[in-house]
């Protein structure tokens, strides 16, 4: 048996119960085979994929906290220090029911490889509970964050583990969890990333993941011959990732024709008017429903279907699985040449195979929404520094990130025999400097 089914097994038989790690690991591990391959002795010797499978720490709490009618609550607490090879463990706290080990071990497990392509000091890890923060009072928030941080201070800092945002986590959760870390350690430092401006937070960090996808998105298709002003766009969501992608795509000369949310999709065939989903979204929190009322050119679809409007280039940027087979058929039928994941595992593992068969450029989450957490190792950066750079700085940096993470995930792919491969070319150079920095580090 080859040395990568041997430690797949492994994982399988020492994570029971964990579906989604065992897909992210398999789904690693396959496309690292012919690097495995070239060097299987030394690696197998060195029980390399053993160890980069395997959390350096799991932190699990219990997390009680007293809701607004005097009732004791108790949820679990998870914090999975994955790797640290390269940097402090970065990755973001998940707030959300659907929380369990596997899920915090496969986010954690894919962010290592995501943050080494950023090509900044950052190792991977993640975190979060089960806790749902739908539907529940400020107050209940602050005193769950509370909690949760009263025991989570002891295992994070600066220079250890510097967690940040995901779904559920936003900007009122990281100011509550910042300000009970700081009350309890009495240290003002960059602790936690995505914080506001007004106490360390970094310019264009809200822009970052959507304008990073745009910059890798214009430098593929420029390796391919290809050029992104004049193309038609289609976005999928219209939350932080979408916005910002649409707004950047436009900025870059294309035109962006559809948005979507939870309930139906917009066709605006004048071009996606960012100023006014920003309104609808980021102000008014309404349905795009709004977006179609206030501007005659779009039409309002209910449900899915985003993926059947024509266009050359699609950015899924809502969520997970949601361009599967049957979407990639028809992008494919109507001429699509590039699809580039904003979202986290937006296309199924099928749809992803029948896009790249078909000669569709497809670029992983992994590199392509990587300006998110890029630019929070640059927030790291600049609370270190006690300095704040312009928008105009962060933004210069992150350009040259992202199209770093091309070039790099695109000389990976070539080097071993699978040129326009992105997503092994991502597996691959993300893994390499990760194993590189293991190895002079003897058997940690
Ligand atoms: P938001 O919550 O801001 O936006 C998500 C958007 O997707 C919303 O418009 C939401 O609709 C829509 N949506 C959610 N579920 C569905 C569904 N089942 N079908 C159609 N639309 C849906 O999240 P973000 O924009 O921050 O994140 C989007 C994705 O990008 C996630 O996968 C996230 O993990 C990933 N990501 C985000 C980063 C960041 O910096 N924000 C960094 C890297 C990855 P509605 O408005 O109705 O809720």
């Amino acid at each position: 048996m080859s040395y990568v089914d041997e430690v797949y097994e492994r994982v399988v038989a020492q994570n029971p119960a964990q579906p989604e790690f065992h897909q992210a690991v398999r789904e690693v591990l396959d496309s690292l085979r012919p690097v495995i391959e070239r060097n299987e002795e030394k690696y197998r010797k060195e029980a390399l994929l053993e160890r980069i499978t395997t959390p350096e720490r799991i932190i699990m709490f219990r997390v009680p906290w007293v809701d607004d009618k005097g009732q004791v609550q108790v949820n679990n607490g998870f914090r999975v220090q994955f790797n640290s090879a390269i940097g402090p463990y970065k990755g973001g706290l998940r707030l959300h029911p659907s929380v369990n080990l596997g899920i915090i071990k496969f986010l954690g497990f894919e962010q290592v490889f995501k943050n080494s392509l950023t090509g900044t000091p950052i190792g991977g890890g993640k975190g979060g509970s089960d806790f749902d923060p739908k539907g529940k009072s400020d107050r209940e928030v602050m005193a769950f964050c509370q909690s949760f941080m009263t025991e989570l201070y002891r295992h994070v800092g600066a220079d250890v583990d510097v967690p940040a945002g995901d779904i559920g986590t936003g900007a009122r959760e990281i100011g509550y969890l910042y300000g009970q870390y700081k009350r309890i350690t009495g240290l003002y430092e960059g602790v936690l990333t995505g914080k506001g401006l007004t106490y360390g937070g970094s310019l264009a960090r809200k822009e970052a993941t959507g304008y990073g996808l745009l910059y890798i998105t214009k430098e593929m298709l420029k390796a391919n011959g290809h050029d992104l002003a004049g193309k038609t766009v289609a976005v999928s969501g219209a939350g932080n990732v979408a916005i910002y992608a649409v707004q950047k795509a436009e900025q870059l000369g294309a035109k962006v024709v559809t948005v979507s949310d939870s309930t139906g999709w917009i066709y605006d065939p004048d071009g996606i008017d960012v100023a006014l989903l920003q309104d609808v979204k980021e102000v008014r929190r309404a349905r795009l429903t709004e977006y179609a009322k206030a501007r005659p050119s779009a039409v309002y679809h209910e449900g899915k279907g985003v993926w059947t409007a024509k266009c050359d280039v699609a950015l899924p940027c809502a969520t997970q699985n949601e361009l599967q087979l049957e979407d990639a058929k028809a992008l494919v039928a109507n001429g699509c040449i590039a699809v580039c994941e904003g979202a986290n595992m937006p296309t199924t593992q099928e749809a992803t195979e029948y896009l790249m068969k078909n000669g569709v450029y497809f670029v992983p989450g992994k590199a392509a929404n990587a300006g998110g957490v890029a630019t929070s190792a640059l927030e790291m950066s600049q609370n270190s520094m006690r300095l704040s750079w312009t928008f105009e700085e962060v933004d210069a940096k992150l350009h040259d990130i992202m199209v770093n993470i091309f070039k790099n995930i695109d000389s990976a792919a070539k080097e071993y025999g699978m040129a326009g491969n992105y997503v092994a070319g991502a597996n691959i150079a993300g893994f390499l400097k990760v194993a590189t920095a293991m190895e002079a580090q003897g058997v940690v």
